[in-house]
């Protein structure tokens, strides 16, 4: 290696290079929805906007804006179909994505699904819907030809690929194909408990249902979302389901000081996931870093140190970095006033490069654990 490459790397090296990211999950649909938030405005434009017209129903300001998304270089988010039951909101707002019966749910998440497809087309500079292989790639030659330090004319559209988050809404099973055709490619079978399984606050095996719905996933090609699924349901996942894997916004519990519930991911689901080569996202959400984080100081004694740390267990146990990607969930019921202090908003996922360069990972790991990695699950289930 001459000498001008390597004082380019060692330079590189030093300014923290920027990596394309993928983040799999960030309720998108629901936000807007719900809070008629507008994400082709910067995250600062929403905040203001907010704080002006307070919009019922929303407590925490957003991490959100299409030119965050540009400046940090988040290329690809896996935009969800959410929405709560009924019985777990504290207050109705109108609007609010919620249900009371599985029926419901239905009509909910396919105006989900249809609004996705409304949004990417009406607006196809800020949002681009991604569903085969072949928009996948093209997505990417894009981002990848991108400006390093991107001004607006050099934005890209970031791209969406639909998943649902808890099963509530399909209510039949014939009807998969068709959520498949339109686009979905990941589905989540908890998030509170439902038909299917037990959930977060609410736990419970598989049911017979539960089971009978994950044999039909698999046969159309779905990729299966642990995330929020009570811990024997998983187990049995794992064990038996033969397709996909991923959780794709999950912490290891056992690092988590103080915590005390069933949401985040067993050190025994953690082995298997890693064994089935799944891929486990990761949430710079302070409770998911620190149950006890109020109490030890707030947002200002929270780094993302702690999620380099969640990170570097993953690869420990795995012994690569294969296994390891980021699943924000920002604005998924919380914003700047949840996240560790290095972060204002998405653009700063970026900051978490020099953390885990100090513990010894390098480039390549780096793009792994950004993009790589669940690069990799979208290249193995999308269609042609
Ligand atoms: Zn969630």
């Amino acid at each position: 290696m001459n000498q001008l490459r390597r004082s380019e790397q060692l330079l590189r090296r030093f300014f923290n290079p920027m990596n394309l990211i993928i983040d799999a999950h960030q309720d998108l649909a629901y936000n807007i929805l719900s809070f008629g938030r507008d994400y082709s405005r910067s995250v600062h434009q929403t905040r203001q906007i907010e704080a002006s017209h307070p919009v019922p129903g929303l407590a925490y300001q957003s991490l959100l804006g299409w030119s965050q998304y540009n400046q940090g270089k988040v290329a690809l988010v896996f935009g969800t179909l959410f929405a709560a039951p009924a019985r777990a909101e504290k207050e109705l707002h109108p609007n609010l994505q919620v249900y009371n019966t599985p029926a419901e749910a239905n009509q909910v998440y396919w105006n989900q699904l249809n609004f996705y497809h409304q949004l990417t087309q009406e607006k196809p500079s800020v949002f681009r819907l991604i569903t085969t292989k072949a928009d996948l790639q093209a997505h990417f030659r894009d981002w990848e030809n991108q400006p390093a330090d991107p001004q607006p004319e050099d934005y890209l559209p970031v791209g969406i690929v639909p998943t649902m988050e808890g099963a509530e809404g399909i209510i039949d099973f014939a009807e998969l194909p068709l959520w498949w055709e339109n686009g979905l490619r990941s589905i989540g079978l908890a998030w509170a408990g439902n038909q299917f399984c037990g959930g977060t606050r609410e736990p419970g095996p598989l049911t017979d249902l539960g089971r009978e719905l994950l044999g039909e996933m698999a046969q159309t090609g779905f990729i299966l979302d642990l995330s929020h699924m009570d811990e024997p349901a998983a187990l049995e996942c794992l064990d038996t389901f033969p397709g996909q894997i991923i959780a794709s916004h999950s912490n290891v519990a056992s690092l988590v000081k103080g915590y005390s519930s069933n949401r985040l991911l067993s050190d025994q689901v953690i082995n298997q996931l890693i064994e089935r080569d799944g891929v486990i996202g990761v949430v710079p959400l302070n409770a998911f870093l620190n149950w006890e984080w109020r109490a030890d100081g707030g947002r200002e004694a929270i780094s993302l140190r702690l999620l380099a740390e969640q990170i570097d267990h993953l690869c420990q146990v795995a012994g690569n970095c294969d296994h390891v990607g980021i699943g924000s969930d920002f604005d998924g019921g919380y914003g700047v006033e949840h996240v560790p202090r290095e972060i204002d908003n998405i653009a700063d996922l970026q900051k978490l490069i020099p953390f885990l360069q100090e513990l010894g990972y390098g480039e390549d790991d780096i793009a792994k654990i950004y993009s790589g990695n669940f690069l990799r699950i979208l290249n193995a289930i999308l269609p042609e």
